[in-house]
């Protein structure tokens, strides 16, 4: 093999922009990937029935939308992101429904005596939308440019996340919205990490949309690897590297990869209380996923539903509450929370036309190997009856097989490291700069640093940054822009 200024192991989303960054330095970048195909947690593929695309893993990206690394890599010019008229949706029993439209003032109307108090959490942070998405997306332990939003978001965060997150409420829609929001981060309700879910991913449905991008996430990752290899980077498919040696010389060498793998593949070369640090990292609990190919649109028994890209399915706040202690008492819940995202409603390159594609998983204890298709199914027809019906074809992964899928989800653990309070701020070692290991030229560019999971290039924009400055001497950070 010859030799590279850098190297990158993995090509997801976090590899692939921390390559991006160093090309654009000028730097000679080589990518080695496991897979036969880019992409990581973010590849769209035909899974159920020709003609039908899927997203494999990540379907919606509010948190690209918001991330400094791809609005400087000018993401919005190179994907055609489309916005649902409703950013996410929340169905309860009876036909009621949340719904999250990018107009707070539009979104508060549907939420009849709990209007006032929603307007009030969220709009100080949607007016400063900017700086939530500034310090929730950086490492936690630096200082943030807008103190002032900061503390107000923390104030929010620790109600939110207490026991005292339902006082400002007095009906059930509200509430379920946030509580379909916070769950998002696989952790029990109510939860400080979970609130700040909430919050920002609201903030971003109120301030930006939550877009979905035309063809998949693939062409997300594919705008990435095109700018790369413009900028002479190389990557090669069906490379998994198990040991450093393997890999070919460089003074960097980049790992889109879990603390968990980086311990296995640097060996002896790590220092001990490092390699210790690493194998505290925890990983959290897991998802199980089932795609659909669909006759026709979800039948919604709230019709508003069809106009929204994400849907949380699980109904109020309680029931929500209960089937994530559920899981996180390592049991499977009966009436499970399931995230859907309905793609097809705003790109019709993913199913022929009048068809429609449906990604949904649920959450489940880590590590495990039962299929959720009907418990998902089950779900989704209590508040879209006759949703069976339209079933032309499904593909069902347990969590044990998204991890088979891509090592980087321990056990089915999509954020690569449970994102508590505790793991984002040690993530995976308490450090201001988290991404540089001690071992000479080798950084961890992959979600288990900051600011954790989600595509937002950003963990591997902060890595490659890291390894220009101690490595090359380069400081100021490279132009990624189309012009
Ligand atoms: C089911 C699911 C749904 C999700 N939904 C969303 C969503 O809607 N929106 C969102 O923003 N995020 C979502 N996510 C999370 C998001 O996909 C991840 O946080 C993101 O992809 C992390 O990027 P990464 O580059 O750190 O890791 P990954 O995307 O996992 O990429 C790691 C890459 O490294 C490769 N690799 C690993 N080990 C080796 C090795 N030893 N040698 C060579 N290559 C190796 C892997 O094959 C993989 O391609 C979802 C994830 C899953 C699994």
């Amino acid at each position: 093999m010859t030799d590279a200024d850098a190297v990158v192991v993995g090509a997801g989303p976090n590899g692939l922009a921390a390559a991006v960054t160093l090309a654009r330095a000028g730097l000679r970048v080589q990518v080695f990937e496991r897979g036969d195909t880019i992409g990581g947690g973010a590849r769209t593929a035909e899974l159920t029935v020709p003609g039908f695309r899927h997203d494999v893993c990540s379907a919606v990206h509010p948190m690209a939308l918001a991330s400094r690394f791809f609005r400087e890599f000018q993401l919005a010019r190179r994907v055609e992101l489309r916005h649902p008229a409703v950013a996410y949706g929340h169905p309860l029993d009876g036909g009621a429904a949340g719904l999250a439209y990018r107009d707070l003032d539009r979104t508060v109307d549907g939420l009849g005596r709990d209007g006032r108090a929603y307007r009030r959490l969220f709009e100080p942070l949607v007016a400063h939308a900017d700086a939530v998405a500034e310090f929730t997306g950086s490492n936690l332990l630096g200082v943030p440019r807008d103190p002032v939003t900061a503390a107000r978001f923390g104030l929010r965060a620790l109600e939110q996340g207490s026991p005292l997150w339902n006082a400002r409420f007095a009906e059930q829609v509200a509430p379920a919205m946030l509580a379909g929001v916070a769950a998002h981060a696989i952790l029990p309700l109510p939860g400080l990490a979970p609130a700040g879910v909430a919050l920002s991913l609201g903030t971003y449905a109120h301030a930006r949309g939550w877009p979905i991008p035309v063809g998949g996430s693939q062409s997300i990752v594919d705008a990435l690897a095109d700018d790369l290899l413009a900028h002479g980077g190389t990557i090669t498919t069906n490379a998994e590297i198990t040991d450093l040696r393997e890999l070919p010389r460089a003074r960097a060498v980049l790992f889109d990869v879990t603390p968990k793998a980086l311990v296995a593949i640097v060996g002896e070369r790590m220092p001990r209380r490092y390699a210790r640090a690493l194998q505290a990292f925890r990983y959290g609990n897991a998802v199980a996923k089932v795609d659909f190919a669909l006759s026709g649109p979800v039948p919604w028994a709230n019709p508003e539903l069809r106009a929204a890209g994400t849907v949380h399915v699980g109904g109020t706040r309680a029931e929500i509450a209960r089937a994530e202690r559920d899981v996180a008492r390592g049991r499977h819940a009966e009436a499970p929370y399931v995230l859907v995202s309905q793609p097809s409603i705003v790109d019709d390159t993913r199913a022929p036309a009048g068809r429609h594609v449906l990604w949904a998983y649920t959450h489940v204890p880590r590590g495990s190997d039962l299929d959720q298709r009907e418990a998902i199914t089950r779900q989704i027809e209590r508040f879209a009856p006759g949703f069976r019906d339209l079933v032309l074809g499904a593909s069902s992964r347990t969590a044990l097989d998204v991890e088979r899928y891509d090592p980087n989800y321990v056990l089915g653990d999509i954020a690569s490291g449970a994102p508590t309070i505790g793991q984002l701020l040690r993530r995976p070692v308490l450090s201001t700069d988290p991404w540089r290991t001690p071992v000479g030229g080798v950084y961890l560019a992959s979600a288990s640093t900051p600011p954790g999971p989600g595509v937002t290039g950003l963990n591997g924009w902060y890595a490659a940054r890291s390894a220009l400055r101690h490595e090359f001497g380069v400081r100021a950070r490279p132009n990624l822009s189309l012009d």
